[in-house]
């Protein structure tokens, strides 16, 4: 007999917006197939963890029944696309939600057979065949992973993605190019040193109407050129990392046709977490909700996932946020109490009573669920939080914002190699630890310990808290201080 398999289910979430429906069809199928919760991905996709075999094609018709889909949630194509989860009204973040939007159909599949298999829909090949204009018979080397961001917010973790796009505006707020990144990417491999994280490069400046030949241009250099001999060298950073970003600059202006134009410099970058309630322009409200690791599920006396759904019930979006948050959208001023009430009634704790640790505190799903886990994450995370912020407290830092991003294995989920303290999974309850991450995402943390145990994190961090406590400049983060001065000593 069969062995009795069970799987994860993604769904595509183009910039983190789940409208209402849709939110509540996937609540449905959580209890119905999957282990009863909904998980917000650092994508801002949703998954469903423990979907039993012959569950799936269920599942998948009744997403799609929904207007969901999972196509292009994983495998080698352009990955659900991000942008920034804040819901502004503001043009500029309207304009990132177009592009994200855009581009997100630019490289949808246009296979049937996601049609065939899931739905019952006509056989391909009785159809006509496939034609996958980008893709081809092929698709692409690896995964790609766009992301859209405004200038300033960083939410998006925009150097850590293949491609990184950033609208530009006139001073009179006209839109009049982008900004495109390219190369980045966080996944590596314990021992192998040709495989390493790195940020993106600046690329160069396109026209508006240009944006989507540009970086179709990109995908096709990358599709042409990326390395499909090793599937662990095959994302578009290695490219660039061996051939040289002049290399790649040329060869993505000969396919799309034009020149790029140089990089246009931008405003400091920031990433806001952003938990209450805020204004998003228009008379509307967004809620911005603190989901641990992203789980979201009823335990106890804090039904957090019942007060979803109820929610997403009076017809309200969901929005997921590269955070790990859930956003609460479009509310009208005279609604927020009554969501409020909602959230008391569910025994969720209002949003902004959460310590600040916790809310930038990151985890992966790693044990049980994902089969590439070397070691625990998100069921570890809350008790390394708590020894941290013991010793925090210990160390007269009680209250300091500190991002700890921790993942089972090096690939990274959860881009602990952007993060002030990164913790990585070896093996079982042996951790690699990473310092000097920045809390605007812009730097890449450098190793600091290998092989720690899970408890052994929070003592060999507490001399640390006391030395950046005496030395800290004003203002400054624990991940700066450590950069300057940790990690200036540190040899591995
Ligand atoms: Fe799985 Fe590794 Fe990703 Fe964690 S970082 S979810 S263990 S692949």
């Amino acid at each position: 007999a069969e062995k009795p398999w069970s799987f994860m289910v993604r769904v595509k979430a183009t910039g983190g917006r789940v409208p209402a429906p849709l939110w509540s069809a996937v609540d449905d199928l959580a209890e119905r197939h999957g282990n009863g919760t909904i998980r917000v991905t650092t994508r801002q996709g949703l998954q469903l963890h423990g979907v039993r075999k012959p569950d799936l094609k269920p599942v998948i018709a009744d997403i799609v029944a929904n207007l969901g889909s999972t196509l292009a949630t994983c495998g080698d194509v352009v990955r659900n696309v991000v942008a920034p989860a804040w819901p502004y009204a503001h043009p500029a973040y309207a304009a990132a939600r177009d592009a994200a939007a855009a581009i997100s159909a630019e490289f949808a599949p246009r296979t049937g057979a996601y049609l065939e298999i899931w739905q019952d829909g006509q056989a391909v090949h009785e159809a006509g065949g496939e034609d996958e204009p980008i893709y081809g018979a092929t698709y692409l080397p690896r995964k790609f992973k766009i992301a859209v961001t405004v200038p300033g917010d960083n939410s998006v973790d925009l150097y850590t993605n293949d491609v990184g796009v950033v609208p530009v505006f006139a001073d009179d707020g006209t839109l009049v190019a982008y900004n495109l990144a390219a190369g980045g990417g966080l996944g590596m491999t314990h021992g192998k040193t040709t495989t390493f994280p790195r940020l993106a490069d600046h690329l160069g400046l396109v026209a508006p109407e240009r944006l989507l030949d540009a970086v179709r241009a990109i995908v096709v250099v990358q599709r042409d050129y990326g390395d499909r001999t090793d599937r662990k060298h095959a994302r578009l950073k290695y490219l660039i990392a061996d051939r040289g970003l002049g290399w790649f600059r040329s060869e993505v202006e000969r396919e799309a046709g034009f020149a790029l134009q140089p990089w246009r410099e931008l405003p400091a970058w920031d990433d806001p977490a952003k938990f209450g309630w805020h204004a998003q322009g228009e008379g509307g409200w967004f809620l911005g909700l603190y989901v641990a690791s992203g789980r979201i599920k009823d335990e106890g006396e804090r039904r957090l996932k019942s007060a979803l759904r109820a929610i997403a019930d009076r017809g309200y979006d969901l929005v997921a946020t590269p955070g790990q948050q859930v956003l609460v959208v479009d509310v009208p001023a005279g609604e927020r109490e009554t969501i409020d009430a909602l959230l008391q009634e569910h025994g969720v704790e209002p949003p902004l009573s959460v310590p600040a640790l916790r809310t930038r505190a990151l985890a992966c799903p790693a044990l049980p669920t994902c089969g590439l886990a070397l070691a625990e994450s998100e069921r570890a995370l809350p008790a390394i939080l708590a020894a941290i912020e013991a010793e925090l407290a210990a160390a007269g830092l009680p209250g300091e914002t500190i991002a700890i991003r921790m993942t089972g294995c090096p690939n990274g989920c959860t881009r602990p190699y952007m993060a002030e303290i990164g913790i990585v999974g070896q093996s079982a309850d042996r951790y690699q630890l990473y310092l000097g991450g920045s809390p605007a995402s812009t730097r890449l943390a450098k190793p600091w310990r290998e092989k720690v145990r899970s408890w052994e994190i929070a003592p060999l961090l507490a001399p640390l808290f006391v030395a950046f406590r005496n030395d800290r400049r004003v203002g400054e983060s624990f991940g700066d201080w450590a950069a300057r001065d940790v990690l200036a000593e540190v040899v591995l």
